[in-house]
């Protein structure tokens, strides 16, 4: 059996190898390092992938969520509503932004923001609403936009962890995530779904006027040469890594059916063990189909109830399985984020979660035997 890994991107490489290697030694070249006509094209390529108007590219997704509220013109003290369960970016470009953070409670079963949390969340200083669409499926996108729209308040979709995904809407109509709000950001950090060789980002809208804004503002604010219009940032994607994304980005929907097929597997081998909690796929099908195209499985995380988390984790390392657990600490615990108007009260869910998830090994690569030999493990360890 092949090593197991969290992530494997050396196995990805190799079938992209050559097409790869000619892009990057036409850039060292050409010295076509930034700006160049890699990262035109590529942006154009993910426009028509992702069926919208702009894509804006930019060095991270960090920059891509912070450079949104910019463009979007949140003033400090405007609130911003964000669910407490996610990575920590999201929140801290809103605290550096000097807007305030505002968290609120995730769903038990989708691990996505709590639509009754943010509607109860909302006063007259709420100006954004920031849904993450975590582990790879779209937060409930209809009762958000319902919510903004009622409620005169802009949507920001952090799209990093489900590039690829769709969204079915209550009207029946089939959107990319990412492209539902007012803007999305992403990140193609190397372990994403759609992952470069260092660092990268892109911003997505479908508006004219907010897409000519961004790009000033990713671009030192300058819309002339050497006019400075407003404050803005540095944020480029390079071109080396704008090459291998176009290398990539024809191969991101095989990408995501790969992750389904393991998560199908995952899930049948472990269906019938009473302490877990299996993830759940919303919108398209009651359970996890082959043609379903709605969760792409950044992660694949499972809840273990029995108390048996921690255990679980050390005897998976034991036995050279690597797993992680995203994520040990609700951001509203964080030092960082500490604010006297969270109550724990507020945080069932997420205060639940992290003592109970666990992310199994997820990528493209993943072959039966490995997944026979982690659920194998998981279900010897749950019943020992
Ligand atoms: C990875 C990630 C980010 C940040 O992306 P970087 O490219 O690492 O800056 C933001 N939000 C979420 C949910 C992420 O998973």
């Amino acid at each position: 059996m092949k090593k197991i890994q969290m992530v494997d991107l050396g196995g990805q490489y190799q079938e992209i190898k050559e097409q790869v290697n000619a892009s990057i030694s036409q850039i060292l070249e050409t010295s076509s390092y930034i700006n160049g006509p890699e990262v035109h094209a590529f942006q154009k390529d993910l426009e028509e992938y992702l069926e919208v108007k702009h894509v804006i590219p930019c060095a991270n997704g960090t920059d891509a969520l912070q450079i949104a509220m910019m463009g979007l013109g949140l003033k400090p003290g405007d609130e911003v509503i964000t669910a407490d369960f996610t990575f920590a970016a999201t929140v801290e470009v809103i605290a550096l932004l000097q807007l305030t953070p505002v968290l609120v409670d995730v769903e038990p079963d989708t691990f996505n923001i709590d639509i009754s949390a943010v509607e109860r969340a909302i006063t007259s200083k709420t100006k954004a609403i920031v849904p993450v669409h975590l582990f790879g499926q779209c937060a409930n996108m209809d009762a958000i936009m319902e919510l903004a729209e009622k409620n005169d308040l802009y949507v920001i979709e952090d799209n990093a962890q489900a590039i690829g995904a769709k969204y079915l809407s209550g009207k029946g109509d089939k959107k990319m995530a990412g492209t539902i709000g007012h803007v999305g950001a992403t990140s193609f950090f190397p372990s994403k779904n759609l992952g470069c060789y260092g660092d990268g980002g892109a911003i997505f809208t479908n508006d004219d006027a907010l897409a000519h804004t961004i790009r000033g503002i990713v671009n030192h604010g300058m819309y002339e040469r050497y006019h400075h219009d407003v404050v803005g940032v540095n944020s480029r994607l390079d071109s080396i890594q704008a090459a291998v994304l176009r290398a990539k980005l024809p191969k991101l929907n095989d990408y995501c059916d790969a992750r389904r097929t393991a998560a199908r597997k995952y899930n049948e081998a472990l269906r019938n063990e009473e302490s877990i909690i299996l993830p759940k796929t919303v919108n398209q099908c009651e359970g996890i189909c082959d043609t379903c195209d709605c969760h792409v499985f950044h992660q694949y995380t499972l809840r273990i109830t029995s108390g048996k988390r921690n255990g679980l984790v050390k005897f998976l390392n034991e036995n050279d399985i690597p797993c992680g657990i995203y994520y040990p600490i609700p951001l509203h615990k964080q030092k960082a984020y500490l604010d006297d108007r969270y109550k724990e009260v507020d945080f069932p869910v997420t205060n639940q979660l992290v003592e109970e998830v666990i992310s199994l090994p997820m990528h493209t690569e993943l072959d039966d035997e490995q997944i026979a030999f982690i659920t194998g493990k998981v279900i010897e360890f749950m019943n020992a």
